[in-house]
């Protein structure tokens, strides 16, 4: 526990920005206590520690990498959608804020979503992924979160009202006290360590290492000639499956995109550091592959990597066994559940080895998220955001998306404030209360 003399003493000897001192002092600090812990800054889990720390909840963040966002950002898959449903905005509060201030401070420009699109990917919001860390970094410690980079939890128990969790990171190892935790890992690990249930298909989805290739002008390309090739490199094995995802359109159309999201790494798993390891290697692996393949096409003998990041995103892991299981028929009815906490908008998209076919929406519907799915059954003081909702395969495949998973984090971070508040498990927080919460602080609420 940091004293409050103790907490001044070390403020004055580091210099770390404008917080509190308490806070300043806990990121380094042997043992602390928070009211809210959030395991996992990535999409959900930078939004849910905002939303808590804005309600008034102490709040720290323990992230193993380098950055916040996760996925959007390291992933490099910066593309956050869907915010908007039929021509009106169904997901806001803190995930839009960070998002339309990354539009205006890149100079972009936000999609029209006044008209239907003619894709659904026409409405997501192209942001500079580094941008957008940066500003959620910046409005995590304007709201006071202390964040823990490059530490991971060891062990998790029950402790009294709360948890305890050991931490170690590179100079550090301590433990940390909370009332409410959040597992916003993307992977459920938390409820893993805990042993609770989790579930898993046998074969998961691709993932995909972001990168884009230039250097060439595809305009002035032999389309025939490089089919040609193409083939020919698949079967004596120069190029491998996933290389290019998408097995029925040629490959000159990889070469118009640059190859941007147009691979996919088969069995890409970040559960442990060891099938993390592999995804990365193996997505390096292919862009080499792809490179020194297209350097041997006529008239792209100068084609360079223009940009590529530094792990393989992964589209799935483990999903919880929670209070309620959204399905497929809720998703695509658009159930209203009665504890709904948040919106969900994007096609059924499942990628296979065949590539993804997306089934869109029928008009009109808008899915809702239940809070009952972000908690795992039986678990008292315990919440889980992001991708490892609890959900069917095929609801997931929709329900993973970024402003969903942002839309949870917020509804998260909402009820952790307020359970830590009440000294209450979340579920025992009225469900008006939270849905007030999150509309003061801007979130789009059913009902
Ligand atoms: C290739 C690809 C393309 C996609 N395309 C789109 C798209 O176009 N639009 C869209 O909206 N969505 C898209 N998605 C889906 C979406 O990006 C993800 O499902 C979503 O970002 C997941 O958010 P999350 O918060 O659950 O996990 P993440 O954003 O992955 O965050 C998890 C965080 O937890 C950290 N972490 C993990 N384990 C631990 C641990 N033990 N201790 C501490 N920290 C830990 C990680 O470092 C990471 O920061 C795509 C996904 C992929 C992979």
């Amino acid at each position: 526990m940091i004293k409050r003399r103790e907490a001044l003493r070390v403020v004055g000897a580091v210099s770390v920005g404008a917080l509190p001192g308490w806070l300043r002092a806990a990121s380094d600090a042997p043992d602390c206590d928070v009211d809210v812990l959030v395991v996992g800054g990535g999409t959900a889990g930078t939004i849910a520690s905002i939303q808590a720390a804005r309600a008034g909840a102490k709040t720290m963040v323990v992230e193993m990498g380098s950055q916040l966002g996760g996925t959007t950002t390291v992933g490099g898959v910066a593309l956050p959608g869907l915010f908007h449903a039929w021509e009106r905005q169904v997901i806001a509060g803190i995930g839009w804020e960070l998002v339309a201030r990354a539009v205006e401070l890149d100079s972009g420009k936000m999609p029209d979503f006044s008209t239907p699109p003619q894709r659904h990917s026409q409405h997501q919001v192209p942001v500079n992924g580094q941008l957008y860390a940066a500003l959620a970094e910046e409005a995590c410690l304007g709201a006071g979160v202390v964040l823990c980079y490059y530490e991971m939890p060891l062990s998790v128990r029950a402790s009294g009202d709360g948890w305890e969790i050991e931490t170690a990171g590179k100079g550090v190892r301590r433990k940390i006290r909370c009332r409410q935790l959040i597992d916003c890992t993307g992977g459920a690990d938390i409820v893993g360590m805990l042993g609770m249930p989790r579930l898993r298909e046998a074969e998961t989805q691709p993932g995909t290492l972001m990168f884009s290739f230039s250097g060439y002008d595809a305009s002035k390309l032999n389309a025939d000639e490089i089919e040609e090739r193409y083939q020919h490199a698949r079967v004596d094995g120069s190029l491998k499956d996933g290389d290019y995802c998408a097995a029925d359109s040629p490959f000159i159309n990889f070469l118009r995109g640059g190859g941007s999201n147009a691979q996919h790494v088969f069995g890409a798993d970040s559960s442990t550091s060891a099938t993390k390891t592999q995804a990365n290697i193996a997505g390096r692996a292919s862009v080499l592959r792809l490179l020194r393949f297209i350097r041997s096409l006529p008239g792209c003998a100068g084609a360079r990597i223009a940009r590529m990041q530094q792990e393989t995103a992964v589209r799935e892991t483990y999903r919880i066994a929670g209070e309620v299981q959204v399905t497929q028929e809720d998703y695509v009815s658009g159930r209203v559940f009665e504890d709904a906490v948040g919106h969900s908008f994007y096609p059924i998209d499942l990628h296979d080895r065949s590539g993804v076919k997306p089934q869109p929406l029928q008009r009109g519907i808008v899915p809702t998220i239940p809070l009952r799915a972000l908690v795992p059954k039986g678990s008292r003081n315990l919440l889980v955001a992001g991708r490892s909702i609890s959900s069917d395969r095929l609801a997931n495949s929709a329900l993973r998306v970024q402003a969903s998973c942002m839309a949870m984090g917020q509804a998260a971070g909402a009820t952790a404030a307020l359970a830590a508040r009440k000294g209450a498990t979340p579920l025992d927080v009225p469900i008006g209360e939270i849905r007030a919460l999150l509309r003061k602080h801007g979130a789009i609420v059913p009902g």
